[in-house]
This record gives C-alpha cells, sequence and structure tokens, in this order.
C-alpha cells in the first residue's frame, strides 16, 4: 500500500485480501454458479462464520446485498406498511429518511449533535423505527445503553438500525433490534460493492405478513433465498468468498474494539493537546470509536499536507467540509499507519 489510508470509506482492505483473491482465482470461485453445491456451502460457512464472529444471534437471518443504500430502499419497499419513523442527526440518517420518502409516509425526528437520541419522540403512528447508530457524516453514535432504552420504550415496533461505519469495529448488541445492516468497505476492511443485512425473528415474521413481493430486491426473496444458501440474484461471489476468509481469521470483537478504542484514545489525546484541533463532537458518551471528525480553521491545508507525506485524511461531510477533516479508526489499518498519523501531527502542528 503506497498511502495509509485514513478515509472513512472506503478505506484500507485487509492485507491479505490479495492473497485471497489469488485463492479464489486459482479455484475457480470466481466463476462458480450461485446455484451451484459449490455456493451454497460457501454461503453456508460465511453466515456460520459472521455469527460466530461478530456474534450475531442464532436466530438472526443474514442476508447478502449490493450496499447499504440498497438496504435503505429494501427497508421501505418491503417492511414499512405505511409509515417509517427516522431518527438522526446528520447526512446519512436523513438522506435514508429521504430515501424512504420516495416510497412511504416518514416522519422526520432530528436531533443535536451533542445530544442523545430523544426517546421519548417515538411517534404511535410508524411502522418501523429507522436509527443511524454510526453515523458517518459527523463522527457521532447512539450508544448501545441508548439502544436498549428504546427497545424497552418502543412497544414491539420494529427497529432498523444503519451500522455501516461499525459493523466488525465496535460491539453491538444485536437483540436490541431487528434489522442491522452495513457495507463491507468500513470496518469490515473489504473491497467495497456488497451490504450485509441482519433480521431477527419479529423481522423475518413481518416480512412474510407484509408479502410485498414485486421487485428483483424484495426482502420475502432475499429471505427466501438466503434460507437456501441461495442469493436471488448472482451476488457478487468474489466478496462473499474475500468476507468468509477475512472473517475466518479475524481476532474476534473483543479484541477488535478494544484495539480500535485505544487508538481513539490516542487520537483524541494528541489534539487535545494541541491549539487548533478540537473534536467535533463534545459529548463524550456519543462519540464514535470507528470514526473522529476533527474541528480546525483549516482542513483543506492539512490533508494537502498529509497527502504529501503519504497520509489520506477523510474530508468533512457535508456542512461540517469547510471546517472538519475526519479520521477512519477502521479495524485493517495497520498499527504503523497509526503511528505515522501521530508523528505527522506531532511533527507538524
Ligand atoms: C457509507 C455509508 C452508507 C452508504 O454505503 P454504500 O455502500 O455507499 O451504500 C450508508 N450509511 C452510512 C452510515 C455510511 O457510513
Amino acid at each position: 500500500m503506497k498511502q495509509a489510508n485514513f478515509y472513512p470509506g472506503p478505506s484500507r482492505v485487509y492485507s491479505n485480501i490479495t492473497e485471497y483473491i489469488y485463492e479464489a482465482y486459482m479455484d475457480g470461485i470466481m466463476s462458480i454458479n450461485h446455484r451451484s453445491q459449490e455456493f451454497m456451502s460457501m454461503m453456508a460457512e460465511t453466515k456460520k462464520v459472521l455469527h460466530a464472529k461478530l456474534e450475531i444471534p442464532e436466530d438472526y437471518e443474514i442476508v447478502f446485498t449490493s450496499s447499504a443504500t440498497e438496504c435503505w430502499e429494501i427497508l421501505a419497499q418491503s417492511l414499512t406498511p405505511q409509515i417509517s419513523q427516522h431518527f438522526y442527526n446528520g447526512a446519512f440518517g436523513e438522506k435514508w429518511a429521504d430515501y424512504a420518502a420516495n416510497i412511504v409516509e416518514v416522519i422526520k425526528t432530528p436531533f443535536g449533535l451533542n445530544e442523545l437520541l430523544p426517546i421519548g419522540e417515538i411517534s404511535d403512528e410508524t411502522d418501523l423505527i429507522c436509527v443511524t447508530q454510526s453515523e458517518t457524516s459527523n463522527a457521532t453514535q447512539v450508544p448501545m445503553d441508548v439502544m436498549r432504552s428504546l427497545r424497552e420504550k418502543s412497544a414491539g415496533k420494529l427497529i432498523a438500525v444503519d451500522v455501516t461505519s461499525s459493523i466488525g469495529g465496535a460491539m453491538i448488541d444485536y437483540s436490541t433490534a431487528d434489522v442491522w445492516y452495513g457495507s463491507v468497505q468500513k470496518c469490515l476492511g473489504m473491497p467495497a460493492g456488497m451490504g450485509i443485512m441482519l433480521l431477527s425473528p419479529a423481522a423475518v415474521k413481518e416480512a412474510e405478513r407484509i408479502g410485498e413481493n414485486a421487485h428483483y430486491n424484495s426482502l420475502l426473496k432475499l429471505i427466501e433465498n438466503t434460507k437456501k444458501n441461495q442469493t436471488s440474484y448472482t451476488p457478487n461471489v468474489l466478496n462473499i468468498f474475500l468476507l468468509y476468509k477475512t472473517q475466518s481469521v479475524s481476532k474476534g470483537m473483543d479484541y477488535i474494539a478494544a484495539k480500535l478504542e485505544k487508538r481513539m484514545e490516542a487520537y483524541e489525546e494528541l489534539f487535545d493537546g494541541m491549539d487548533d484541533f478540537t473534536n467535533l463532537v463534545e459529548n463524550q458518551e456519543v462519540r464514535s470509536s470507528t470514526v473522529l471528525a476533527v474541528k480546525t480553521t483549516a482542513p483543506e491545508k492539512i490533508k494537502a499536507k498529509a497527502l504529501e507525506r503519504g497520509i489520506v485524511l477523510g474530508s468533512g461531510y457535508g456542512a461540517w467540509k469547510p471546517s472538519t477533516f475526519r479520521i477512519a479508526n477502521f479495524p485493517a489499518i495497520k498499527a504503523k499507519e497509526v503511528e505515522k498519523l501521530l508523528s505527522f501531527f506531532a511533527k507538524y502542528y
């Protein structure tokens, strides 16, 4: 890798990816038929490894999609009879609400950057509660104890959660919601082009009750197929294989989450000691452990200077673009790349 890539997705891929791609080529994985026994076995093994390494409850189904964006549409089209309510404080959560609004009625419930998700505002009318657990645009997260309270206060309503920039990088209590989804190019350290969605038994039941079956990516079709260890359409077989291989050798969530928290502490300590850098998120309780947004006066200059030294920093997102840069704290990033980043700032600022 020529550059140390801290862009919050796509970011660095796991370094053994090249080896696995070679293996996939040599073993003919790239050209297997997705209805073949070989594929079905690989899909079954991949789901098994994901359940084990990501600590996904046994009774949650796993389906593969093309992206997190596709999941936004699937949930509106197949799991929302009429209304979805969207809690968000940043660009990805708002985008999800806007996509859903093309298909169903939405209730938008925005909240402040440093605030906890306002559980008291759950609407009686909503069919689906939508939460962006890790808001990549501003480096906030919805902590797991808030997810637990949301579960308690939501009176049996289905909850769907975007974990695109935390799945595979942070501890997630999957029992607190019914649908969890993300794409693979962030904390899972994979080449882009695939999404995964986890479904609780209640979510599966509701999809079956609704029975929406009019689209190539109708949730019902995805569920029926995954139960047979197949997919509705020819999937990204190579990425399924790469996910299987990379997760098979994963050291597990305890190890990964602890490693990332430690790195985040090092970044916070560094920037705390510097004049022109502050954490965009003042409330420590809602800071993400997988993305950091740093407020500063001239982010473009800093990014350019870092790039000259082989370090790719992430731009700020949307409204925060002129005043922040972002640092991905994803598991595939190497310790020596973290060192390089820390010493860059220590030396020049
Ligand atoms: C990156 C990201 C997405 C979009 O992912 P795609 O793979 O481009 O669909 C959605 N939500 C969040 C929180 C993200 O970080």
